[in-house]
């Protein structure tokens, strides 16, 4: 009897651990797809704030933010609008727009509390891995440039966020500040420069790097690299999602409550596959880039700023030219860029059908509406693409007009891919910020677009927070651990002084800035 017993006790206990193990079906409250950035931010944010949340990370390639993210890929400019003119667009009556530029700035704040947070609660190692003090000029030659940039500097003097800007026309001032761009300059020429010492360079992949480590050290979370998401499904409340181990071939589908598409480029065709009607009418259209990356190491050690000038017409906003000081795992660089390029890849890593196959029959008007409305950004690329290294050192020489050829060698940056919009009156239009695209019952977000990027991460992540965990983001816990983590969160900075001063000074402590 006590035989039969145990043979059916086994006989359970064998048939609970075949359905386990044979049962790929399992249920996980968050997915999130691509190791980058974006994901990293939210990952955190989301096990911060309800610790037994469970999260299945899914990226394709070998290691996390080997994309965009990665310290090569992007410029690393933490961007607060101190120095990127293209945030403060010029008017028709020649006044200067700011209110995007303030919007960036706040946002930057946010991202910086949010690591402080990291740093201070040991979830990231020490802050010199990632961020350091740099500071973000703008230079302009040219009567009606330095018209502009004084404009510029006086309308961002009202708000707070741009205290300790200086603004110069001295060529001798200038000289100090970069020496290698004001080296065999005309001191006759017009020129004006404006610096803010509160800027930083940010090794975006060093940082998440360090929060997936963290991340796949706590209870119910787990990081699969090597896994492509293939097809994203909602049937009964719940998101299938289907993966492909790239290692072993198998396929399996995970269920999720939640799924973020955090793919980078990659996003477009996987929101495209979850067909939600929200995704309707997007298109993407890839833009690539490449830097002069310096190679000798006087010439680095003689630059000591961000330095970022006016994009030439048709240019799209992030090429904005730049020489730029880098701190790039503990080592000081130097780069110049980016030259746009174009490629139907949407990843670097990705494939040349990525473009085509985005084409659907719900996107098509947007996307020929876009492209005939932007004309000179296609003249701009195909110039662009034909550019010999002599085309390349000469726009080099306009920033530091002693660069010799064989100081500097081409890098391939990120492929950032631009947001193609349905729009009433154009058909459609094409956007070069980001795009937040969530599914009416909020168990589905996107993020599309590139820029200001991952210096926004947190706020865009709040923002997806808010429509998607609308319910839970009103609760005393996660009001409070959001105060916590983000102390001015819910206010505005701008307009706000002493509350300004009062986290720029924990910030920069924090992060030893
Ligand atoms: C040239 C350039 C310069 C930039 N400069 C700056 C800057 O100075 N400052 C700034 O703040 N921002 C900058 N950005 C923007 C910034 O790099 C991006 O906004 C940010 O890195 C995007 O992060 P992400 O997590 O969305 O995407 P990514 O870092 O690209 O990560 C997406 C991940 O998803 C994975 N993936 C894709 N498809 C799938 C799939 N089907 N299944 C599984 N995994 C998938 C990819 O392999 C990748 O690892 C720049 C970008 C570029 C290209």
């Amino acid at each position: 009897m006590q035989n039969l017993i145990l043979c059916c006790t086994f006989a359970e206990n064998f048939k609970e651990m075949t359905r386990k193990n044979s049962n790929p079906d399992k249920t996980v409250d968050v997915v999130l797809i691509g190791a980058g950035i974006m994901s990293a931010t939210l990952g955190m944010l989301l096990k911060e704030l309800q610790p037994d949340i469970t999260i299945e990370i899914f990226e394709r390639l070998d290691v996390a933010a080997a994309e965009s993210s990665d310290a090569w890929n992007n410029a690393g400019t933490g961007h607060s609008a101190f120095c990127e003119l293209n945030y403060t667009p010029q008017q028709p009556d020649g006044s200067v727009e700011t209110k995007k530029a303030i919007s960036i700035a706040e946002s930057f704040e946010v991202s910086k509390q949010f690591w402080s947070f990291l740093v201070k609660s040991k979830l990231v190692k020490s802050p010199e891995t990632f961020i350091k003090s740099i500071p973000h000029m703008s230079f302009v030659w040219g009567e009606e440039n330095v018209d502009f940039l004084r404009k510029r500097y006086e309308k961002l003097q009202e708000s707070d966020l741009f205290k300790g800007m200086i603004y110069s026309e001295d060529f001798k001032q200038l000289a100090e500040w970069m020496p290698l761009v004001m080296k065999d300059r005309s001191a006759t020429e017009k020129v004006a420069a404006t610096r803010m010492e509160l800027g930083t360079d940010v090794n975006f992949g060093a940082l998440t790097r360090m929060m997936f480590s963290k991340l796949q050290t706590r209870p119910d979370v787990k990081l699969h690299f090597h896994h492509d998401v293939k097809k994203l499904k909602q049937k009964n409340g719940l998101w299938e999602v289907k993966v492909k181990d790239e290692t072993t071939g198998q396929k399996r589908t995970v269920k999720a409550k939640f799924v973020f598409i955090g793919a980078g480029g990659g996003s477009l065709p996987l929101l495209e596959k979850a067909g939600i009607p929200e995704g309707n009418g997007f298109g993407g259209f890839p833009v690539s880039g490449q830097w002069l990356k310096c190679v000798n190491p006087d010439i680095i050690e003689q630059h000591n700023a961000k330095v970022y000038g006016k994009a030439s017409v048709g240019a799209p906003p992030m090429s904005v030219p730049h020489l730029d000081t880098r701190m790039i795992d503990g080592k000081k660089a130097l780069l110049f860029g980016p030259y746009a390029g174009f490629s139907t890849r949407f990843l670097k890593n990705g494939s040349l059908l990525d473009l085509p196959l985005s084409i659907k029959a719900n996107n098509i008007r947007p996307m020929i509406s876009a492209g005939l409305d932007n004309i000179p950004l296609t003249k701009y690329l195909i110039a662009q693409v034909r550019q010999s290294p002599e085309d390349r050192m000469a726009a080099l020489r306009e920033y530091f007009p002693g660069a010799k050829m064989e100081d500097w060698e081409l890098e391939t940056a990120g492929q950032r891919v631009q947001v193609i919009k349905k729009d009433e009156k154009h058909g459609g239009i094409l956007e070069f910020g980001t795009e937040v695209v969530t599914a009416a019952d909020g168990s589905i977000a996107a993020l599309l677009g590139a820029s200001p990027g991952a210096s926004t991460a947190v706020s865009i992540m709040i923002t997806l927070m808010e429509r998607c965990f609308s319910d839970k983001i009103k609760t005393p816990q996660w009001q409070q651990k959001l105060k916590q983590m983000i102390p001015s969160y819910g206010e505005s900075l701008n307009g706000n002084t002493q509350l300004t001063d009062n986290i720029r000074t924990q910030t920069t402590h924090a992060l030893g800035l």
